[in-house]
């Protein structure tokens, strides 16, 4: 039978075409070889990837690529994106990996932004703006009954100052990650780190599997931006296992053919639909919207799939659109590790759990993160000292700023147990917390 180089397969789909047999099969991301395959090897020159291996042969790694940098920035989401052209603004040679083959596909998020987020981080571009936000409502759900308010409005007049906005995250994601290429960072799609390398305790850069093979790629510093998967963290020695009930667990929909106000984000805070979370209906225009719902993991009874289903089919406004996309995903709502660092080592945005915990907002907190590491292994390397302790201004920093609203944000969630957060109090502290109502 032929085999499949995975990292290499782009399923496109060609060398099914060609079996006589009917032995290739794909599924989705997967090419699936059936034992019907009988070696004829007339789908071999059909892949444009060199990803299928003749029986007795083994896959032939491609050219290869520098193999050391100042720093490697291991996800190209918008933590390691903004991270690797800070870095090479302040003169780094950077090289900026991710595992997809796509960057910012496929979309986990609700991508949703609060007034002033985006300030000072990158400037707000049409192409990646679906919709401004002026409006946002909240519905608390009791006893099967809903309480709809609406917060003062963020905005009288038309200005964008204080406006939040739904990303297009395919089209963002992509242009972060252009604007570090464009800086002068490496960018290499389908290579995934699969381990560290380490010089005694000190990582020393990175073990990188993808389309152009296995190599190791040296660093001064290496930033682990690999989302909530992440196992950059857990290899170099850093405690980034959550516990269930700092997971949220979700579904969503981006339902088209809705009619709803394209400016205003509407939240329901509902036991039975989100226990220990809530469900969001953000517009996208053009009759458009991703609705979707996140549950505390150490509360599911129901698969959030299931319940989402139920939501929509249960409003008629929903439940006339088509389901153009699925999406699901977790969202760390834990505290950041601590340490975040290690020699040589750092962690930003969802891999060191830098996620609002009580509205599940990362984007901006990631982005912020992934400049601030930047700037501290900038000045880390320059001094010729990339030992944790160096490194920990990062930490230190993060923990004056952001991490201290985080660090409240995460003591009031655990003040209003799930069965409070269908109430009057909490609903203001949501309202605030999502920048509305101020
Ligand atoms: C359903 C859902 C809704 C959400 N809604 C919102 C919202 O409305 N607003 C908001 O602000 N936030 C929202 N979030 C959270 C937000 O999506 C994340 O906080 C944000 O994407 C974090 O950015 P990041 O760069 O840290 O990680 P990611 O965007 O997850 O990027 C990590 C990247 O690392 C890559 N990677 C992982 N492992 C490796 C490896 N070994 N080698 C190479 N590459 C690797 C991944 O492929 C990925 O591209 C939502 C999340 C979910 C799941
Ligand atoms: S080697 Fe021949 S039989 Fe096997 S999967 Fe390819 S085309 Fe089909
Ligand atoms: S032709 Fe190559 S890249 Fe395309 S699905 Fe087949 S093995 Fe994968």
């Amino acid at each position: 039978m032929i085999s499949v180089d995975t990292m290499r397969c782009s399923y496109c789909g060609a060398c099914v075409s060609v079996c006589p047999v009917n032995a290739l099969d794909l599924q989705e991301t997967r090419l699936v070889v059936s034992e019907d395959c009988f070696e004829c090897n007339l789908c071999l020159p059909a892949c444009p990837m060199g990803a299928l291996v003749a029986a007795g042969e083994s896959s032939r790694d491609l050219p290869k690529v520098k193999d050391h940098y100042d720093v490697v920035v291991v996800g190209a989401g918008p933590a390691g994106s903004v991270a690797a052209w800070e870095a090479a603004a302040r003169g780094l040679s950077v090289l900026l990996m991710e595992k997809r083959q796509e960057i910012g596909s496929p979309v986990r998020c609700a991508e949703g932004l609060g007034p002033g987020e985006l300030d000072g981080l990158v400037d707000p571009d049409p192409r990646w703006i679906c919709a401004h936000i002026r409006k946002a409502r909240i519905t608390v759900v009791r006893d099967g009954q809903e309480h709809p308010w609406e917060p003062p409005a963020q905005l009288e007049d038309g200005e964008d100052a204080g406006v939040g906005y739904i990303l297009e995250r395919r089209v963002f994601d992509r242009a972060l990650a252009e604007r570090a290429a464009q800086g002068g960072a490496r960018l290499l799609v389908k290579t995934a780190a699969v381990g560290l390398l380490r010089d005694g305790e000190t990582v020393v850069g990175v073990q990188a599997q993808g389309v152009w093979g296995r190599r190791d790629i040296s660093a001064r510093v290496v930033i682990g931006a690999d989302g909530v998967e992440s196992r950059l963290g857990l290899w170099a020695g850093l405690d980034t296992t959550l516990l269930q009930h700092d997971l949220m667990t979700c579904a969503q929909f981006l339902l088209a053919g809705i009619d709803i106000d394209p400016e205003c984000t509407y939240y329901y805070l509902d036991r039975e639909a989100a226990p220990g979370g809530y469900v969001w209906i953000f517009p996208k225009g053009d009759g458009r919207a991703n609705v979707g719902l996140g549950v505390q993991a150490d509360l599911v009874e129901t698969a959030p799939l299931e319940l989402l289903t139920r939501f929509v089919e249960s409003r008629p406004f929903l439940a006339r659109g088509s389901i153009v996309t699925l999406i699901a995903g977790g969202v760390p709502t834990a505290l950041p590790p601590s340490p975040m660092v290690t020699d040589g080592c750092m962690l930003v945005g969802d891999a060191a759990r830098q996620v609002d915990p009580l509205t599940g907002g990362g984007i901006a907190n990631g982005m912020a993160a992934g400049r601030l590491a930047a700037k501290v292994a900038a000045e880390a390397i320059s001094a010729g000292d990339v030992s944790r302790a160096s490194l920990n201004r990062y930490e230190q920093e993060w923990a004056a700023g952001i991490g201290r609203r985080m660090a409240r944000n995460y003591r009031l969630r655990a003040r209003f147990p799930p069965a409070q957060r269908a109430g009057e109090r909490f609903m203001h502290l949501f309202a605030l917390t999502i920048g509305a109502g101020k």
